[in-house]
């Protein structure tokens, strides 16, 4: 099917650490010339419902979504999920959790700040959504202690820096089965991002529908390795810009995407 649709299937709102509410998502969406859209909020299906109705208005096609966060053997990974019925349950006691685990981890980032003379108050957070470490990160900006999010990050809140903390979740394989037992698809988000070869040969084996193949502005070349090796495994060639506005200024909504094609598949594949 050859035709100008172009479909973002990743990207964040206001319900997680984008800085475009849903309802925005689907103006830029229509701004960029997109027909279809995934919001994939971190660990959150809310955005969904907010943005439905905007979207059937505004003739974008939105298709349920989030991106939740995983690990193999402790080593993040981020795990996409696509096309699941709503309202979902299932999805929504999983998000539930990581509400819990982002609540223990924050507070270990919070002490570890403290300690290195740069409180933050849980009043200087949203009060509510998913809260990552992009939030710490502009509250830290906010109070002076850094210059910018990227600062935040190459200096105190990134992996392995002094005021970083980890509380696992859900490994790979479990997230993969709630996934399924929900009735969506579940694709490996950002395989490029993954350091280390034995965590790729790792997920490979695991019972994925689909990969990300094209993303954010990743070389071609590099892409096309990875588009190779998710049709050995047969799985959906999938892409997606990972938009979080502000907080990643360099990626704008669209720059990677699906066409209609692979988009009606993840949209009308998702198990019963
Ligand atoms: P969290 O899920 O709370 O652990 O936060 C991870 C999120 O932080 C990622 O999804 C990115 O949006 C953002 N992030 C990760 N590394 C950086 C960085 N070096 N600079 C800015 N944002 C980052
Ligand atoms: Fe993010
Ligand atoms: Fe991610
Ligand atoms: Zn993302």
């Amino acid at each position: 099917m050859m035709n100008d649709f172009r479909a973002d299937m990743h990207c964040h709102s206001t319900c997680s650490d984008g800085s475009c509410t849903p309802e925005e998502l689907i103006d830029l969406a229509v701004e960029v010339g997109l027909k279809g859209l995934a919001i994939t909020d971190h660990d959150s299906i809310a955005a969904y419902d907010l943005a439905k109705s905007t979207a059937e208005e505004k003739g974008i096609d939105l298709v349920p979504g989030v991106e939740f966060s995983s690990h193999v053997r402790g080593i993040s990974v981020h795990i996409l999920a696509y096309g699941f019925p709503m309202p979902n349950p299932v999805l929504e006691e999983l998000c539930q959790r990581h509400v819990e685990r982002r609540r223990q981890r924050n507070t270990l980032i919070l002490e570890r700040l403290a300690h290195l003379g740069m409180p933050i108050d849980w009043e200087d957070l949203p009060d509510d959504g998913i809260i990552g470490r992009p939030h710490i990160g502009q509250a830290m900006v906010s109070k002076g202690y850094v210059e910018n999010i990227k600062q935040a990050f190459n200096r105190f809140l990134g992996d392995n820096r002094p005021a970083y903390a980890v509380v696992l979740g859900p490994d790979a394989v479990e997230t993969v089965d709630i996934i399924h037992e929900a009735g969506g698809l579940a694709v490996i988000a950002h395989p490029m991002l993954i350091k280390k070869s034995s965590v790729v040969k790792e997920l490979l084996k695991l019972p994925f529908d689909g990969m990300e193949c094209y993303y954010a502005r990743f070389p071609a070349a590099q892409e096309r390795v990875w588009h190779e090796r998710a049709e050995e495994c047969g799985w959906i060639v999938s892409g997606g810009s990972d938009f979080h506005g502000d907080v990643k200024p360099h990626i704008s909504l669209g720059c990677s995407w699906v066409g209609q094609e692979t988009f009606e598949k993840i949209k009308n594949q998702g198990r019963a």
